[in-house]
Parts: structure tokens; sequence; C-alpha cells
């Protein structure tokens, strides 16, 4: 007889294609008749404040755990969810609670951030001694970080190299898309079992005391929880009919037209072009369930490979190859906290600008936050992030070199704003991102790289629907004055709005920042 724990983070709560959880089972399988499946998670309020997860994205996995309790329960497989705040005692909980379950192997799906990967360390040197057996397995990311190396057998900083070889491995070791199976049946007597078959009694909690989320229903509404969701968010992104966005319907876009198969108007057909437009419903919105793991990466490229005939496509040919680039983004970001652990340490990945002199303006931090720095195109996306928990990458790229290029403010506290504002916070990417558009991370570009935020309006919102949604004040500011209305209009129009004039000059910002990139520590 052999029990196993699969031990379920934040980041792989699904049941469908998770490798961890099929060698749990297959481990159960070897173990024979009578031998048992147990799925934990353990919540860690100590955890959750260390790392700046939102109240969303917390709710959210509560909201996924309740729908994958039921989903095992059916299997016969309980879920036991428990709580522990001191994170750094994780790891003897878990396996006190395998001793009490007389269990002999754990399984668990590696996470590459730093604190997590102390944690797993930690699980696989006491294991042994209290009598279980370790096994962790990559699943999080699509190639395993470390496989993608130069010739020189060193991490690749730069995406594009990068991105070639990882398509060259994945073309050469096609088995790293493929489907991990289900977990079997646990065998019925395990109802029967005086200590596992209490685990079944259990309930998920509603709300972990200090993460709770204030918009909770207009959270469940925009973004439902589980597998069928997301699978749902992913047909609609793959089968539905490019075209407009509906700011407020919900991710599943249950009313959203699709086209007939292999359609030529599908969105993915689309988002070469769509995706950078912030009024369009261009990209997927599958990043919630990403980064909770609710659906895997695989997964989605296997579904970009059916649109191309069989083929996975990555690079500019067409929309579902410029997806998979996105896709592998994802990767890139995880690759790359892997390669140099000192990000996830609140360093920067370039060292040499590491003293550049940051203004720590609370002022104009809050109205940067509050979506009030009299930039449109600034503002809207920052109120959509405020709303939805979520914004559009487009935005997140204008706002993120906004707050560390215009206002020069320290790109970390944006980072750790998102995280603790977004539903589909994930570290390597927020912190990829942050990075990237702070010139202190992984960009080719040198630091004068800075967005001119009316460009990027004019660009990315040519009609400005996406402003006058979320900026009510410019509702019915008519044509492109929406994109710079303090220039546009006449001085008792603008007065008018209740809207602020621009907290910020672009082009002395632009000039200081070219300043303290070129000279870090100097004024
Ligand atoms: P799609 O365009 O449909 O892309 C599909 C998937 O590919 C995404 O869901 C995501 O998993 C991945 N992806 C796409 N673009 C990127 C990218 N640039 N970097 C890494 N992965 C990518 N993404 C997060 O998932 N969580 C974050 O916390 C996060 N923070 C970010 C912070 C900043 C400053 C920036 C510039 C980007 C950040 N991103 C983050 C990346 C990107 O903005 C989002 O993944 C994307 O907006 C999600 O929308 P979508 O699912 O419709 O994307």
């Amino acid at each position: 007889v052999r029990h196993v724990v699969y031990w379920m983070r934040m980041r792989d709560m699904r049941i469908e294609d998770n490798r961890a959880l099929a060698l749990a089972s297959e481990l159960v399988q070897q173990g024979g008749k009578g031998s048992h499946l147990i799925v934990l998670h353990v919540l860690s309020p100590g955890d959750f404040a260390a790392h700046d997860r939102s109240p969303r994205r917390i709710d959210f996995v509560l909201r996924t755990l309740a729908k994958l309790r039921e989903q095992l329960a059916e299997l016969d497989i309980p879920l036991y969810v428990t709580s522990h705040n001191e994170r750094k005692k994780i790891p003897h909980r878990v396996l006190e609670l395998c001793n009490s379950w007389g269990v002999s192997d754990i399984t668990g799906n590696i996470e590459h951030e730093v604190d997590e990967l102390w944690r797993d360390i930690a699980t696989v040197q006491q294991g042994p001694k209290a009598g279980v057996h370790p096994h962790f397995v990559e699943d999080t990311y699509v190639v395993p970080p470390g496989a993608v190396k130069t010739n020189d057998g060193r991490p690749y900083s730069v995406f594009s190299p990068w991105n070639r070889r990882w398509t060259e491995h994945l073309s050469k070791h096609p088995e790293l898309l493929d489907e991990s199976p289900l977990p079997e049946r646990n065998d019925a007597s395990i109802r029967k079992d005086s200590k596992l078959g209490k685990l079944f009694e259990q309930e998920v909690p509603e709300a972990v005391p200090g993460f709770e989320c204030e918009d909770r229903e207009y959270m469940h509404k925009l973004w439902p929880a589980g597998s069928d969701a997301a699978r749902r968010v992913l047909e609609l992104f793959i089968g539905g009919k490019k075209g407009q966005m509906d700011f407020e319907a919900d991710a599943t876009g249950v009313d959203q037209p699709m086209t007939d198969d292999g359609a030529k108007d599908s969105k993915i057909a689309a988002y070469g072009t769509a995706r950078n437009i912030l009024s369009e419903h261009g990209t997927s919105r599958l990043s919630p369930y990403l980064s909770a793991g609710v659906i895997s990466a695989r997964a989605c490229l296997r579904a970009s490979r059916d649109v191309t005939k069989g083929k996975l496509q990555i690079g500019r040919d067409s929309g579902p190859a410029m997806w998979g680039v996105e896709v592998a983004f994802r990767d890139f970001y995880g690759h790359v906290l892997s390669a140099w652990p000192r990000v996830c340490m609140s360093r920067a990945y370039l060292l040499k600008y590491e003293d550049v002199k940051w203004e720590y303006d609370d002022e104009k931090l809050k109205a940067w936050m509050a979506g009030r720095t009299g930039y449109p195109i600034v503002d809207a996306a920052q109120r959509q992030g405020a709303k939805q928990g979520y914004m559009h990458n487009r935005g997140r790229m204008i706002v993120a070199m906004f707050l560390t290029k215009h206002l020069m403010q320290d790109w970390r506290l944006g980072e750790a704003y998102f995280m603790r504002s977004f539903i589909d916070g994930d570290f390597a990417s927020n912190n990829g991102g942050w990075q990237w558009s702070a010139s202190t991370g992984t960009d080719p570009q040198p630091y004068f790289r800075i967005f001119a935020p009316l460009s990027q309006s004019e660009k990315s919102d040519p009609q400005g629907e996406y402003i006058r949604h979320w900026v009510p004040e410019l509702r019915h500011v008519k044509g492109n004055a929406v994109h710079a209305p303090y220039e546009r209009l006449s001085k008792a129009e603008f007065e008018k709005l209740g809207y602020p004039k621009p907290i910020v000059d672009h082009k002395q910002a632009r000039e200081r920042a070219l300043r303290r990139f070129k000279n870090p520590g100097e004024e």
C-alpha cells in the first residue's frame, strides 16, 4: 500500500494536464490495491503577505479550490486545505500531515522563485528523514528553466535569440507539449478509512482573514473560476469572432459570437495587429487562469497548434505564431528568474542601474495609482487595472514606463502595486515586465526607450474609445482632443471637465530620465 500526497500550490490549480498530479496517481497505481491519492493545499497568510499577494488573487485561489474539491470528490480523491501562517515551517507541517495519514510519497510541481525553491529544498531534505519520499517535477514552464542555453552553456539574457533556441528545443522535444493523463479514481474504500475518509468532510474557507476581497461579486462575474471557465476563455480566443471589446463583459464572453471553424476572422487570426489595440478584444485574457495554473501553457500552445494544422508556429508569420511568442515570454521571464535569482530579491537585473536616483514622491505615486496624472491613456489603463484587477499588456507597458521614466519612481513600487491589486499577479512576468519598462531588465534597447504617452495613446487607442470608457470625465470630449485635453481644448473647455492637468511635462521628464540613467547615482 502506498498513499501519496500531491501538494498543489497557487499556480498548478487544475486536474487536467498536471505533471505532479499525474505522477502522484502513477505512484498510487504502483502501490496496488488500497493505495490512495490525497491532494493537499496550504494557505499561508504569512506567505501571502511576504509576497504581496492580492486579495483578488487569493479569492480566485479559494474559488478555484472549491471547484477542484467537487471535481476531485467525484474521483474519490480528497482535497485537504489547511492554513499555516508561519511560511518557513510549511514543509514541517506538510510532512507532519503526511505522517499522520501514513503517506509514503509526496509530489509537487517545482516553483522557481527563491523562497518557494528553498521551501521545496527543505521538503526534499526533511522528507526522507520523516519517511516521505519527495518528487518534484517541472510543469509551470513549457521548457524547463536551464534547458535553453547559449553555445557556451550560459543562460540567454535577450529574448529574441532565446526564443529561437526555445523554439528549436521544443521542436526537438515535442513530448514537452504532451498532455499528462488525468489521475485515476481512488479506490472507494478511502471513504470508509477512519483517517482518510474524514478528509472529504473538510470545506474550503470562503476567505482568508486579512485578504478579504472587497469586490468579490464583480470579480466572480468578470473572472469565473474553474477549468471549464478557462477552457471557454481559450475557445473564445481561438474560435471567437474578432471585434470590439465589451469592456465589462466577463472573460468567458458568453454572448460573444463565434466564427465558423478555421475562419480567418477569429481573434487568434487577428492577434498580430489586434493585440496592441486597447479598445479591441484582441488578446485572450487568459492570464488569471495561466497564473494560477487553471490551464497549462502547454494546453494553450496545443490549441494554437491545432489552428495551424498540427504544426506549432512561433514567430511573426501569423496570429497564432505571434500568440505563441507571447506564451513563450511567460517562459522567458521564468528562465530569467531561475538564472538570475537576485531579481527575486528586489535587485535590478542590470546591476549598473542599481544606483539610479529615484524620486520617491508620494503625491506623484498616488496620482499614478488613482489614474489622475492628466495623461488620459495612463489614467485609463490605471483605472482599468484598479477596477478589473487586470490590465491590457500595452497599458501595462505604458503605465510602467510612465511611472519609472516620467515620474522617476522606483520600479519596485509599481511592481508591488500591481501584485497587490491584480488577479493575475505572477512574480516572474510582473518583475520581468517592470524591469523591462524601467530599463533595468532584459530589454536589449538601452534606457533611451521612453514611450511618449501621446503617440502611444494615438496608436493604441486610435478612436479614444478605451479612454472614454475608463475616464468618464473625458466621455464627451470629441475627436483627438481626448488624447491630450489640456493641450487640445480651450482653457474654459478643459476646466469644465474636472480632469487634472498633466502632473509632469513630457519633454522635461524625458530629459531627466535620460540624465539619471546616463549617470546612475547622480541628480
Ligand atoms: P495574451 O496576449 O493573450 O497572451 C497569452 C499569455 O501569454 C498571457 O496570459 C501570459 O501568460 C503570457 N504573456 C503574454 N505577454 C506576456 C509578457 N509580456 N510577459 C510574460 N507573459 C506574457 N502577466 C501576468 O500573467 N502576470 C503579471 O503579473 C504580469 N505583470 C506584468 C507587468 C508589466 C509591467 C508588464 C509590462 C507585463 C506584465 N504581464 C504580466 C505580462 C502581460 O501584460 C500579461 O500577461 C497580459 O497582459 C495578459 O493578458 P492576456 O492573457 O490577454 O495575454
